[in-house]
Formats: C-alpha cells, structure tokens, sequence
C-alpha cells in the first residue's frame, strides 16, 4: 500500500436483517436456496458501499457471506459429522455444542472462492478475506478421530493453504487468518501454532495477515476479560515466535484494552493493524480518540507499517453503531495522516 494508515476492519459487520437475525453471532439465516445466495450478494453490495463511504481503504466481504468464521469453513469440509455434536470449552472460556471429527479431513471443493471472485468483481480497492486459523479451528470442534490437536492442526493447515493459493488467484489481496486462540494456549502456540500458521501460508504471494483478538463482545468474552488483571500481557508470550515468522501483518486488538502498548516492540518489523475501535460497546468512539490510540502504537510501529482497524468483527453491533464506528475509525486516521505529513 502506498497510502499511508490504510484503515480495514478486523472481520465481520453486522447482516441486514433481510439475510439474519441482526446483533448476534451463529444467527440463522432468513433465507434459502437460490434467494438465500442472491441475498448474501446483495448483502455483501450493501456492505462494501457502507464500507467505501465511510472512507475505508482495504475493503471486505464483511462476512455477509458466511454465518460464523470458523464453523461455515469447516462446513464444507469431509470428515466432520455435524449431526454427532458433543460440548466442549471454546478457548478454555465457556462450553458450545460442536461437531465432530469422525475421519480423516480433507476439502474437496473451495469454500469461499465463487464468493472472493464476486467480491473482487464489485471494487478495485484492495481486498482482504479472513479464514480461520489452524488452531481456532481445533478448539471448536471434537475430535474422535486423530485424537491430537497438533496433528488435526497441521490436516487444518494444509486444507487452509489450498483455500488460500485459490483465494489468490481470485484477486484477494490480504489473507486473513482468526487466531484469537493464540491468547490461550500459549505453549501451543510457540510448540506448533505458528508453524502450522506458516503451513497454511506456504507458497502465497499476496500478503497475510494473523487476527488475535479478545474476542467478540459477547458475555463470555467480557466476564473472561475481567479475570485478566490490570495489565494484559497474553501477546508477549506469541509475538517473539511471530517476529521471527513470514506472515506480513498482525492484526490486535489495542482501543480500551489493558495490552500494554510496548509489547508491540515485539514484532518491530511487521506491519500491525492496530485495533482503536472497540467492538464490545455501543459507544461510538470519537475521532480524536482513535487519533490517541494512533499516536500511541506509532511509539513501536514505524508509520509506514501501521494501519488502522477494528479490535475484531462487528457483526453483533446494530448497522447504526457499526457505521459510525467505521467513520470514527477513518476520521481518526485522517487525523494522524495529515500530523505525519504535514
Ligand atoms: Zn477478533
């Protein structure tokens, strides 16, 4: 990117209420078949037109196109039987009912691609599409078959990778993959969470990107939060392995987060995209104040590799809040662009 501080979101945005249950994550769909595919599109229209009017440069589907960031991937995968379902502890945090893996898994058609090229056709502004991340994906699932996480993960991580060259070859410029288990399983994550991240981009040539976040603002999310202390210190323990890995940028989540803001001296050399929107309250945040959070990363993140973005997704916020954060987030930008060039 030549232009300086390019803004993007983090993830999803909120569905009109035509297409799903509005302000809510897993929402069911409103729609089937043949109009259940022509309104996701037409969501997605409406999505990437809020998007450019409200100023921002690395555009996305919004996630219009899928009911949750992992599970829909792992919907269209072999191996994973959706009718045997068991709880397990998401993130160690609260219990879902989950599928299983009953057999070896494997893609044996895209996921996302149709829906990529057709986003590609609608804009010439960068692109950025998000995929799960291999050990996002292990933790939402049961697993009666490998019976080792590290293993399914490497099976993810390769399944990702042919997702990815395909998404490439669409257009995509940014490829995107949720980690917020990287804020968990800290031994994990240094033992085999990275590497099989960098399996997953392995031979890619447009630029990629790790998401790691707090999570969405939903209840469990908040009530962990709180548990956490008055410092937040759970990147330290994944960015030394992340500085020394290939992925281009890491996405965090830095507006009304107790993360301190040097530990992002961590990754010197990376481009970050710096979380200054809060996505677990209504309130929208002014532009001065995205400006403040701006002004801070670019203590430890050299202009030219900062770009300005959303904690995480935003699909459980109302499409009124959700807009006028995506301004705030632009007007914020614009701010500390012009202090940088002036
Ligand atoms: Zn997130």
């Amino acid at each position: 990117m030549t232009l300086l501080l390019p803004t993007s979101t983090a993830g999803s945005l909120p569905k009109p209420s035509w297409l799903a249950e509005p302000e809510k994550i897993w929402s069911p769909w409103a729609l089937e078949g043949k109009q259940l595919i022509e309104a996701k599109q037409d969501a997605l229209r409406v999505t990437l037109q809020e998007q450019a009017q409200a100023g921002i440069d690395i555009v996305s589907d919004g996630e219009q196109t899928r009911q949750h960031f992992v599970t829909t991937f792992i919907e269209h995968l072999d191996g994973v039987d959706f009718k045997q379902r068991e709880t397990v502890k998401i993130r160690d945090r609260y219990e879902a009912s989950v599928p299983t893996v009953v057999g070896a898994v494997s893609r044996t058609k895209s996921v996302f691609v149709d829906d990529a090229k057709f986003l590609r056709a609608q804009t010439d502004q960068p692109i950025k599409w998000a995929l799960p991340g291999p050990m996002t994906m292990i933790d939402t699932l049961y697993d009666n078959h490998y019976k080792s996480r590290e293993e399914l993960a490497w099976e993810f991580a390769k399944i990702l990778n042919q997702e990815a060259r395909e998404l490439e070859a669409a257009g995509v410029d940014i490829i995107q993959f949720d980690e917020p288990a990287f804020n968990v399983f800290f031994d994990d994550v240094n033992d085999w969470g990275v590497a099989t991240l960098e399996r997953a981009i392995e031979g890619l040539k447009c630029e990629t990107a790790v998401h790691i976040c707090y999570g969405y603002g939903i209840k469990a999310n908040n009530d962990w939060k709180k548990t956490l202390g008055s410092e937040w210190r759970q990147y330290e323990k994944a960015f030394p392995k992340l500085q020394q890995s290939s992925i281009d940028i890491i996405s965090l989540e830095c507006q009304n987060s107790h993360v301190p803001m040097d530990l992002i001296e961590l990754i010197r050399g990376k481009k970050v995209m710096i979380g200054a929107i809060d996505v677990a309250t209504d309130t929208i945040e002014t532009a001065e104040e995205v400006a403040n959070t701006l002004r801070k990363a670019l203590q430890f993140v050299d202009a030219d590799k900062l770009y300005p973005s959303t904690n995480c997704g935003m699909a459980p916020l109302s499409r009124s809040v959700a807009r006028g954060k995506l301004e705030a987030l632009s007007a914020g930008a614009a701010i500390v662009r012009q202090e940088l060039t002036a």
